[in-house]
């Protein structure tokens, strides 16, 4: 089997030996096998990337524009093999996969516009004859860690305004989808970075990242994931006093009032639980319903459960594909266990199915009767799994809505403008979302939480800068 391998230095390395990638959907089909990365190659790839930065960083604005570009239209030109390739390794379906190839594309096009677009401030000084300005730098070496369950968009919301703003870039993706990170690093060198700009580590997090967040040459560390790493890697890098941005966890709520239009509702509520398999940081896991719509709501949500097939990613039809692997998995049936234990009703699904292949096929589950103390409400399980919770009125499922630990993104359907204008301002969410899914966001503005959701400066859009570049002070005698 073909050995993939890690970008260092502007050269492909072996690694430490190699991990198969195993499609979901199949057990019996593997991918290929890429090359893990040890200690030894994390120095080499920090310090080609240190060497690059001074005129990476000081080159031609033109020329990143340009590169940046390619990347970007090379992204959309194989959307529908790359999209195959990432639907094979991480299990959302096939037009799920297409769609975030594509958005990865419009990423690297929107940060090669952004790349023209760095402005300073020139300011009168408060001393008479002095002239102050503020500008914007770039930091450096950045790591770039990131989860399965986006393997290229997550990728390139980071690595784009990354070198967009002239820094070099270590980037370790997750063990588990190293395919779609690796045809992107292909991409990236042939659209004509220069060798050591930028660098691929692929191998374990508690080995690779673990490195790449501890070393005192690197200047900043973008992570995304569980909230348990993201804890972790915020210790170990602020002790060194490095820049972090952390993205992690969420339990996110939909909100449904009595006045609600039904059809939206449900289409909110299955969409945002239950496409891509549950697995989406944005996902809606917590359904909370106030009592004169409640019963009308769970009715029409499990009636339209029935009409969601769950099997290969690949397959034309399939609405839901496999859970990404077996841990997860388990992990999902666990909180499926627990639920029922806890004693919420488990209205339909939670249970492992069997397809033509071999793969982590689990029906999407729906709780009733369940309220927020309970830990399926209260801890993320990022799986085909949501809850409903009854409230008495708005002001209650608002309450409740706020009760958690995490404040990534807050749905609610409504026709009432006052309930709408309400939840949007008093949401403990970083974003709102009204009538439409609490999954599926624009590329164009920030993305990002509260609470324990997030840590440090928003992503994407124009705001990604506030992460990516620095801030200098300069005053002059006129
Ligand atoms: P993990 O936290 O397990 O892993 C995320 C990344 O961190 C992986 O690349 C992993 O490597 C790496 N890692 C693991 N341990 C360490 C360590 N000690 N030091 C440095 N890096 C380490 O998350 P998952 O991959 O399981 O992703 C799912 C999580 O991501 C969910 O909680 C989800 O909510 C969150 N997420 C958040 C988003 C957001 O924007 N808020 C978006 C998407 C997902 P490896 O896997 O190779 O071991």
């Amino acid at each position: 089997m073909t050995l993939k391998k890690n970008f260092i230095a502007g050269e492909w390395i072996d690694g430490q030996g190699g991990i198969a990638n195993i499609n979901p959907s199949d057990t019996s089909d593997l991918i290929a096998e890429y090359a893990q990365a040890g200690p030894a190659q994390l120095e080499d790839a920090v310090q080609a990337a240190r060497q690059a930065f001074p005129a990476w960083s000081t080159g031609s604005i033109q020329a990143r524009s340009e590169i940046l570009d390619r990347i970007g239209q090379a992204i959309l030109d194989r959307r529908a093999e790359l999209g195959a390739l990432l639907a094979r390794e991480e299990g959302k379906t096939l037009p799920e996969a297409i769609g975030e190839v594509a958005r990865a594309g419009q990423i690297f096009k929107y940060f090669a516009g952004e790349v023209l677009q760095l402005r300073g401030e020139l300011q009168p000084s408060v001393r008479p004859g002095l002239d102050v300005s503020v500008t914007r730098e770039p930091l450096g070496v950045i790591g770039l860690i990131t989860p399965w369950n986006f393997p290229i968009a997550i990728p390139a919301w980071k690595i784009a305004p990354a070198l967009a703003y002239g820094n070099c870039v270590v980037f370790k993706p997750a063990e588990l989808v190293p395919g779609s990170a690796h045809a992107l690093a292909e991409i990236i060198v042939e659209a004509g970075v220069p060798a050591g700009v930028f660098n691929l580590v692929m191998g374990p997090g508690r080995v690779v990242g673990d490195a790449l967040v501890n070393h005192p040459q690197v200047d900043a560390i973008s992570f995304t994931g569980s909230q348990n790493t993201g804890r972790n890697i915020a210790a170990a890098a602020t002790a060194r006093m490095a820049k972090i941005q952390l993205e992690m966890g969420g339990k996110n709520p939909l909100v449904v009032l009595d006045d609600a239009d039904l059809n939206t509702a449900v289409e909110c509520a299955v969409n945002g639980a239950f496409f891509s398999t549950g697995q989406r940081c944005t996902a809606s896991s917590r359904l909370i319903v106030t009592a004169g719509m409640h019963d009308r709501f769970v009715e029409a949500v499990s009636e339209r459960m029935k009409q969601l097939v769950v099997d290969h990613a690949l397959k034309d039809g399939t609405h839901i594909g496999p859970v990404v692997d077996e841990r997860q998995l388990n992990q999902d049936l666990d909180y499926i266990r627990i639920g029922s234990e806890e004693g919420a009703h488990l209205l339909c699904g939670g249970e492992r199915i069997e397809r033509e292949t071999p793969g982590f096929f689990l029906t999407p589950a729906l709780f009733t009767e369940t309220h927020s103390e309970m830990r399926i409400n209260r801890e993320e399980i990022f799986g085909p799994v949501a809850s409903v919770i009854r409230a008495d009125d708005y002001d209650h499922a608002l309450a409740l809505a706020n009760d958690t630990v995490f404040g990534l993104s807050a749905g609610i359907v409504t026709q009432s403008l006052k309930h709408a204008t309400h939840f949007k301002r008093f949401s403990q969410a970083g974003m709102v979302m009204v009538n439409v899914p609490t999954a599926g966001v624009d590329y164009h503005v920030p993305f990002g939480g509260r609470k324990g959701s997030s840590y440090g400066a928003r992503e994407q859009g124009s705001y990604a800068r506030e992460f990516y570049t620095t801030v200098k002070t300069a005053y002059t005698l006129a």
